[in-house]
Protein backbone atom coordinates (compact mmCIF):
# COMPACT_ATOMS: atom_id res chain seq x y z
CA UNK A 1 0.00 0.00 0.00
CA UNK A 2 1.31 3.49 -0.90
CA UNK A 3 2.43 5.66 1.98
CA UNK A 4 0.30 8.53 2.72
CA UNK A 5 1.99 11.95 3.13
CA UNK A 6 2.81 13.18 6.67
CA UNK A 7 1.20 16.66 5.55
CA UNK A 8 -1.81 15.81 3.68
CA UNK A 9 -3.70 13.26 1.67
CA UNK A 10 -1.43 12.51 -0.88
CA UNK A 11 0.85 9.68 -1.73
CA UNK A 12 4.34 10.10 -0.42
CA UNK A 13 7.02 10.20 -3.05
CA UNK A 14 9.93 11.08 -0.59
CA UNK A 15 10.83 10.17 2.95
CA UNK A 16 13.26 12.87 4.67
CA UNK A 17 14.53 10.70 6.75
CA UNK A 18 16.30 13.16 9.22
CA UNK A 19 12.83 14.75 10.18
CA UNK A 20 11.02 11.08 9.79
CA UNK A 21 8.25 13.17 7.26
CA UNK A 22 7.15 11.26 4.35
CA UNK A 23 6.06 13.32 1.62
CA UNK A 24 4.36 14.06 -1.39
CA UNK A 25 5.52 16.41 -4.35
CA UNK A 26 4.10 19.95 -3.22
CA UNK A 27 4.54 18.98 0.46
CA UNK A 28 8.14 18.34 -0.51
CA UNK A 29 8.73 21.48 -2.29
CA UNK A 30 6.96 23.56 0.15
CA UNK A 31 8.73 21.85 3.45
CA UNK A 32 11.87 22.38 1.76
CA UNK A 33 10.85 26.29 1.12
CA UNK A 34 10.18 26.39 4.79
CA UNK A 35 13.50 24.90 6.16
CA UNK A 36 15.63 27.62 3.67
CA UNK A 37 13.61 30.47 4.91
CA UNK A 38 13.71 29.39 8.53
CA UNK A 39 17.74 29.26 8.36
CA UNK A 40 17.99 32.70 6.51
CA UNK A 41 16.07 33.63 9.44
CA UNK A 42 17.60 32.38 12.64
CA UNK A 43 20.90 33.55 10.81
CA UNK A 44 19.05 36.74 10.00
CA UNK A 45 21.19 36.26 6.56
CA UNK A 46 19.06 38.95 4.53
CA UNK A 47 17.47 41.95 5.04
CA UNK A 48 14.35 43.77 3.03
CA UNK A 49 16.31 45.50 0.68
CA UNK A 50 19.01 43.49 -0.09
CA UNK A 51 21.00 43.57 -3.45
CA UNK A 52 21.72 39.49 -3.23
CA UNK A 53 24.16 38.40 -5.88
CA UNK A 54 23.58 34.80 -5.85
CA UNK A 55 26.53 32.54 -7.30
CA UNK A 56 25.03 29.90 -9.45
CA UNK A 57 27.33 27.23 -11.83
CA UNK A 58 24.31 25.62 -13.41
CA UNK A 59 24.83 22.41 -11.14
CA UNK A 60 21.91 21.04 -8.50
CA UNK A 61 22.80 22.99 -5.74
CA UNK A 62 23.45 26.57 -6.77
CA UNK A 63 19.89 25.65 -8.89
CA UNK A 64 17.45 24.88 -6.39
CA UNK A 65 18.96 27.82 -4.60
CA UNK A 66 18.39 30.16 -7.00
CA UNK A 67 14.86 28.74 -7.67
CA UNK A 68 13.88 29.02 -3.92
CA UNK A 69 15.12 32.37 -3.44
CA UNK A 70 13.47 33.19 -6.13
CA UNK A 71 10.27 32.31 -4.59
CA UNK A 72 10.94 33.69 -1.06
CA UNK A 73 12.54 36.75 -2.39
CA UNK A 74 9.31 37.57 -4.43
CA UNK A 75 7.24 38.27 -1.34
CA UNK A 76 10.10 41.29 -0.49
CA UNK A 77 9.60 43.48 -3.24
CA UNK A 78 12.32 45.97 -2.38
CA UNK A 79 15.33 43.09 -2.39
CA UNK A 80 16.91 42.14 -6.14
CA UNK A 81 18.39 39.37 -6.95
CA UNK A 82 21.19 38.99 -9.59
CA UNK A 83 22.55 35.43 -9.96
CA UNK A 84 26.35 35.63 -11.09
CA UNK A 85 28.53 32.68 -12.41
CA UNK A 86 31.98 32.70 -12.60
CA UNK A 87 33.47 31.22 -15.76
CA UNK A 88 36.54 29.38 -14.83
CA UNK A 89 37.43 28.30 -18.71
CA UNK A 90 37.26 24.43 -18.39
CA UNK A 91 36.63 22.94 -21.74
CA UNK A 92 33.68 20.93 -22.26
CA UNK A 93 32.87 21.12 -18.94
CA UNK A 94 32.05 24.86 -17.40
CA UNK A 95 30.68 26.03 -21.19
CA UNK A 96 28.06 23.34 -20.62
CA UNK A 97 27.15 24.25 -17.53
CA UNK A 98 26.85 27.67 -18.16
CA UNK A 99 23.93 27.01 -20.38
CA UNK A 100 22.01 25.08 -17.65
CA UNK A 101 22.89 28.53 -15.88
CA UNK A 102 21.24 30.33 -19.02
CA UNK A 103 18.54 28.78 -19.02
CA UNK A 104 17.18 29.21 -15.61
CA UNK A 105 17.68 32.35 -15.11
CA UNK A 106 16.20 33.16 -18.44
CA UNK A 107 12.78 30.86 -17.15
CA UNK A 108 13.14 33.08 -13.88
CA UNK A 109 12.90 36.41 -15.35
CA UNK A 110 16.29 36.87 -14.33
CA UNK A 111 19.61 38.25 -15.80
CA UNK A 112 22.32 36.17 -15.42
CA UNK A 113 26.17 38.25 -14.81
CA UNK A 114 28.85 36.15 -16.33
CA UNK A 115 32.63 36.77 -15.47
CA UNK A 116 35.59 34.47 -16.72
CA UNK A 117 39.01 33.56 -15.36
CA UNK A 118 40.00 35.10 -18.30
CA UNK A 119 38.72 38.77 -18.23
CA UNK A 120 39.99 39.06 -14.28
CA UNK A 121 42.84 37.03 -14.43
CA UNK A 122 43.91 37.09 -17.31
CA UNK A 123 43.82 33.17 -17.83
CA UNK A 124 41.24 30.52 -18.07
CA UNK A 125 41.97 27.76 -15.39
CA UNK A 126 43.09 25.11 -18.30
CA UNK A 127 45.69 27.97 -19.46
CA UNK A 128 46.89 28.04 -15.46
CA UNK A 129 46.75 24.11 -15.27
CA UNK A 130 49.22 24.23 -18.38
CA UNK A 131 51.23 26.07 -17.67
CA UNK A 132 52.18 25.40 -13.62
CA UNK A 133 55.64 25.36 -12.94
CA UNK A 134 56.13 21.16 -13.25
CA UNK A 135 58.31 20.70 -9.81
CA UNK A 136 56.20 20.95 -7.36
CA UNK A 137 52.70 22.22 -9.25
CA UNK A 138 49.70 23.86 -7.51
CA UNK A 139 46.57 21.56 -7.83
CA UNK A 140 44.12 22.72 -10.57
CA UNK A 141 41.47 22.56 -7.65
CA UNK A 142 43.76 24.83 -5.11
CA UNK A 143 44.09 27.84 -8.18
CA UNK A 144 40.25 27.16 -8.75
CA UNK A 145 39.41 27.80 -4.94
CA UNK A 146 41.10 30.94 -4.70
CA UNK A 147 40.65 32.73 -7.46
CA UNK A 148 37.09 31.86 -7.64
CA UNK A 149 36.46 33.04 -4.51
CA UNK A 150 38.20 36.31 -5.21
CA UNK A 151 36.47 36.24 -8.49
CA UNK A 152 32.53 35.72 -6.41
CA UNK A 153 33.65 38.65 -4.06
CA UNK A 154 35.47 41.46 -6.86
CA UNK A 155 31.80 40.67 -9.40
CA UNK A 156 29.70 40.79 -6.70
CA UNK A 157 31.32 43.98 -4.96
CA UNK A 158 31.18 45.75 -8.75
CA UNK A 159 27.63 44.65 -8.90
CA UNK A 160 27.04 46.94 -5.74
CA UNK A 161 25.39 43.40 -3.88
CA UNK A 162 24.78 43.97 -0.27
CA UNK A 163 25.43 39.98 0.10
CA UNK A 164 26.55 37.13 -1.36
CA UNK A 165 24.39 33.68 -1.22
CA UNK A 166 26.36 30.24 -2.41
CA UNK A 167 25.08 27.16 -2.80
CA UNK A 168 27.02 24.92 0.22
CA UNK A 169 24.24 21.98 1.20
CA UNK A 170 24.05 20.37 4.53
CA UNK A 171 25.98 17.39 2.75
CA UNK A 172 29.34 19.77 1.87
CA UNK A 173 29.19 21.61 5.54
CA UNK A 174 29.39 18.50 7.71
CA UNK A 175 31.96 17.26 5.06
CA UNK A 176 33.93 20.35 5.49
CA UNK A 177 33.43 20.63 9.55
CA UNK A 178 35.05 17.18 9.76
CA UNK A 179 37.59 17.36 7.12
CA UNK A 180 38.74 20.87 9.29
CA UNK A 181 38.85 18.35 12.14
CA UNK A 182 40.36 15.56 10.87
CA UNK A 183 43.35 17.74 10.06
CA UNK A 184 43.59 19.33 12.89
CA UNK A 185 42.88 23.04 11.13
CA UNK A 186 40.32 24.30 13.62
CA UNK A 187 40.16 27.81 12.99
CA UNK A 188 38.72 26.65 9.60
CA UNK A 189 35.51 26.11 11.51
CA UNK A 190 34.96 29.79 12.41
CA UNK A 191 35.95 31.11 9.01
CA UNK A 192 33.69 28.63 7.33
CA UNK A 193 30.97 29.58 9.65
CA UNK A 194 30.62 33.29 10.07
CA UNK A 195 27.80 34.99 9.78
CA UNK A 196 26.62 37.86 7.91
CA UNK A 197 27.48 40.50 10.26
CA UNK A 198 31.07 39.43 11.13
CA UNK A 199 32.49 39.57 7.58
CA UNK A 200 35.92 41.25 7.19
CA UNK A 201 36.42 44.65 6.23
CA UNK A 202 36.88 44.63 2.64
CA UNK A 203 34.58 41.59 1.75
CA UNK A 204 30.93 41.02 0.34
CA UNK A 205 29.22 38.88 3.36
CA UNK A 206 28.97 35.43 2.30
CA UNK A 207 25.90 33.26 3.48
CA UNK A 208 24.75 29.70 2.70
CA UNK A 209 20.81 29.81 2.59
CA UNK A 210 20.28 25.93 1.72
CA UNK A 211 23.01 24.65 4.37
CA UNK A 212 20.31 23.10 6.20
CA UNK A 213 18.71 20.93 3.42
CA UNK A 214 20.75 18.00 2.57
CA UNK A 215 21.87 16.71 -1.05
CA UNK A 216 19.22 14.36 -1.18
CA UNK A 217 16.76 17.21 -0.38
CA UNK A 218 18.54 19.01 -2.83
CA UNK A 219 17.70 16.14 -5.55
CA UNK A 220 14.17 16.01 -5.13
CA UNK A 221 13.38 19.29 -4.70
CA UNK A 222 15.07 19.51 -8.45
CA UNK A 223 12.96 16.54 -9.32
CA UNK A 224 9.25 18.20 -7.96
CA UNK A 225 10.01 21.29 -10.06
CA UNK A 226 11.32 19.38 -13.15
CA UNK A 227 14.58 22.36 -12.62
CA UNK A 228 16.98 20.62 -15.67
CA UNK A 229 20.84 20.77 -14.13
CA UNK A 230 24.26 20.43 -15.11
CA UNK A 231 25.08 16.94 -13.56
CA UNK A 232 28.37 16.01 -15.15
CA UNK A 233 31.96 16.06 -12.73
CA UNK A 234 34.63 18.68 -13.62
CA UNK A 235 37.49 16.94 -15.35
CA UNK A 236 39.87 17.94 -13.07
CA UNK A 237 37.74 16.63 -9.61
CA UNK A 238 40.20 14.54 -7.77
CA UNK A 239 39.32 15.08 -3.87
CA UNK A 240 39.96 11.86 -2.54
CA UNK A 241 40.05 12.81 1.05
CA UNK A 242 36.36 14.75 0.61
CA UNK A 243 35.15 11.64 -1.60
CA UNK A 244 36.38 9.31 2.06
CA UNK A 245 34.30 11.49 4.25
CA UNK A 246 31.73 12.11 2.36
CA UNK A 247 31.14 8.10 1.83
CA UNK A 248 32.00 7.88 5.73
CA UNK A 249 28.90 10.32 6.47
CA UNK A 250 26.52 8.85 3.83
CA UNK A 251 27.09 5.56 5.58
CA UNK A 252 26.37 7.24 9.30
CA UNK A 253 23.55 9.54 8.06
CA UNK A 254 21.54 5.82 6.26
CA UNK A 255 22.25 3.98 9.33
CA UNK A 256 21.42 6.94 12.17
CA UNK A 257 19.78 9.63 10.12
CA UNK A 258 20.13 13.45 11.62
CA UNK A 259 24.19 12.41 11.86
CA UNK A 260 24.67 15.30 8.99
CA UNK A 261 22.62 17.97 11.23
CA UNK A 262 24.22 16.80 14.29
CA UNK A 263 27.70 17.93 12.97
CA UNK A 264 25.99 21.47 11.24
CA UNK A 265 25.22 22.08 14.81
CA UNK A 266 28.44 20.93 16.57
CA UNK A 267 29.76 23.15 14.15
CA UNK A 268 27.68 26.60 14.88
CA UNK A 269 28.54 25.41 18.65
CA UNK A 270 32.28 25.63 18.12
CA UNK A 271 32.13 28.96 15.85
CA UNK A 272 30.33 30.45 18.66
CA UNK A 273 32.77 29.14 21.01
CA UNK A 274 36.17 30.50 18.99
CA UNK A 275 33.76 34.00 18.75
CA UNK A 276 34.07 34.27 22.65
CA UNK A 277 38.18 34.30 22.36
CA UNK A 278 38.61 36.06 18.75
CA UNK A 279 42.31 36.53 17.81
CA UNK A 280 42.83 39.22 15.95
CA UNK A 281 44.24 39.31 12.27
CA UNK A 282 46.13 41.86 11.39
CA UNK A 283 44.71 43.07 8.12
CA UNK A 284 46.53 44.85 5.50
CA UNK A 285 46.52 45.93 1.83
CA UNK A 286 48.09 43.44 -0.83
CA UNK A 287 51.54 45.37 -1.80
CA UNK A 288 50.50 44.04 -5.72
CA UNK A 289 47.05 44.07 -6.41
CA UNK A 290 45.63 46.43 -2.87
CA UNK A 291 43.23 43.25 -1.96
CA UNK A 292 42.43 43.14 1.65
CA UNK A 293 44.84 40.25 3.29
CA UNK A 294 46.30 39.21 6.31
CA UNK A 295 49.69 38.66 4.42
CA UNK A 296 52.72 41.24 2.43
CA UNK A 297 51.20 39.34 -1.03
CA UNK A 298 47.70 37.92 -1.29
CA UNK A 299 46.78 34.41 -2.18
CA UNK A 300 45.69 35.19 -5.75
CA UNK A 301 49.10 37.18 -6.75
CA UNK A 302 51.34 34.92 -5.22
CA UNK A 303 49.29 32.10 -7.38
CA UNK A 304 49.40 33.80 -10.38
CA UNK A 305 53.29 34.70 -9.97
CA UNK A 306 54.25 30.70 -9.67
CA UNK A 307 52.21 30.41 -13.17
CA UNK A 308 53.89 33.42 -14.59
CA UNK A 309 57.23 33.37 -13.19
CA UNK A 310 57.43 36.19 -11.71
S1 LIG B 1 36.58 20.24 -9.28
FE1 LIG B 1 38.28 21.63 -8.83
S2 LIG B 1 38.83 22.56 -10.80
FE2 LIG B 1 36.81 21.63 -11.04
S3 LIG B 1 35.34 23.29 -10.63
FE3 LIG B 1 35.67 22.21 -8.68
S4 LIG B 1 37.34 23.30 -7.65
FE4 LIG B 1 37.35 23.92 -9.83
ZN1 LIG C 1 1.46 16.35 0.99
ZN1 LIG D 1 47.19 40.66 -4.45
Amino acid sequence: MATQCSKCDSKAVYLRRYTSEALCDSCLAETTLQRVRRTINKHKMFRENDRIAVAISGGKDSSVLLHILHRIEKKYPDSEIIPITIDEGIMGYRDRALEAAKKLTRSLDLTLEVRSFRELFGHSLDDIVKMRKSDKPIGACSFCGVLRRRAINSTASELEADVVATGHNMDDEAQTLLINMLRGDSRRIVRTSRPREKALRGFVPRVKPIMEITERDVVAYSHSQALEYHDVPCPYSVEAYRNDVKDFLNDMEHRRPGTLLAILRSGEEIGKAFEQTPVATELRECEQCGSVTPDRICKVCSMLSDISGN
